[in-house]
């Protein structure tokens, strides 16, 4: 695909971009000035943008450049990556072919090492929106009602840390999926994080939500009861931290909805398993009659 960078990076308001990261600065008039997005560090006036010329520049380590080249560098991908990124979500103002050529292929992304590695299949990646860089797999965040969050990037090179999410990002308030837990559903299911979670939907489970990590906050607590009508199905890693994690929820989430602990074979997460696996695993809590007595059932894999 042919992609018009100068008109891109003309049209398309580094403002506009890092009010969709979240990004806060300061200032008045044309200029702002903040912590770097980027490296982030300690200068709280490393990174400054000017508006009217729609560019940004870090003096610390990052450089800088124009919205195309922020991307690049936020997302750490290539400035064609960044370019369709950028017409994906900023591009109602590009003329139409641009547009509807604006993502990239399926085939190609499903045959991302990585994703084929983790058995991830084209539909989960359209479905979540799943992008990759050479550096590893960005995940699109989405608040309940679907407004976008950002980017979590899942990092495959070495030396990178594993998950980083965007900056600001209030992760204590989060659950990944919640935006697509069915309003009517009866059960919801309670995983560690989001490969698991794309597991469960290629087995069919669609009402379910990763807490990114294994212990819940308050905040999470409160949208697992929200969005639970009747029951909580928590099925965290098989380890050490996944089963005290699950305990430690169950008992936090109280007794006015049954609660049912199902642990994956030992050293296993829910990505781990296979899709027969997972429905073996769950099929039966997720299907049982809802119970009168809200109790609380250790099940294990
Ligand atoms: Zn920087």
């Amino acid at each position: 695909m042919w992609i018009d960078f100068r008109t891109l990076k003309e049209q398309i308001s580094l403002q506009d971009v890092l009010a969709y990261y979240g990004i806060v600065l300061h200032g008045q008039g044309q200029e702002r000035v903040g912590t770097c997005p980027i490296h982030h560090g300690d200068n709280r006036t490393a990174f400054h943008v000017n508006l009217a010329k729609n560019r940004w520049y870090c003096h610390t380590r990052c450089g800088g450049g124009d919205v195309i080249d922020f991307v690049a560098k936020k997302e750490m991908c290539t400035l064609r990556e960044a370019s369709l990124w950028l017409l994906e979500h900023f591009g109602q103002a590009r003329d139409k072919t641009l547009k509807s050529h604006s993502t990239m292929p399926l085939a190609n992304m499903a045959n991302y090492p990585y994703l084929r590695e983790r058995r991830i299949t084209s539909e989960t990646v359209s479905c979540y929106g799943i992008t990759y860089t050479p550096l590893g797999v960005c995940i699109p965040l989405r608040s309940p009602n679907g407004n976008s969050l950002g980017i979590l990037h899942r990092a495959t090179a070495e030396g990178l840390p594993r998950y980083r999410f965007p900056a600001g990002f209030l992760k204590r308030d989060f659950l990944y999926g919640a935006d697509r837990v069915e309003p009517d559903a009866t059960t919801l299911i309670v995983v560690e994080g989001c490969f698991d979670l794309f597991r469960l939907f290629q087995a069919g489970l669609i009402s379910v939500v990763a807490l990114m990590g294994s212990r819940a906050t308050s905040s999470q607590l409160a949208g697992v009861r929200r969005l639970a009508k009747h029951r909580v199905v928590l099925c965290l890693d098989g380890d050490r931290a996944g089963i005290s994690g699950a305990q430690q929820i169950a008992a936090q989430l109280g007794t006015d909805r049954e609660v049912i602990v199902i642990s994956p074979p030992w050293g296993q997460d829910p990505a781990d398993l296979t899709e027969a696996e997972v429905i073996d695993l769950l099929a039966p809590a997720v299907h049982a009659p809802i119970n009168a007595q809200p109790r609380l059932q250790l099940v294990r894999g």
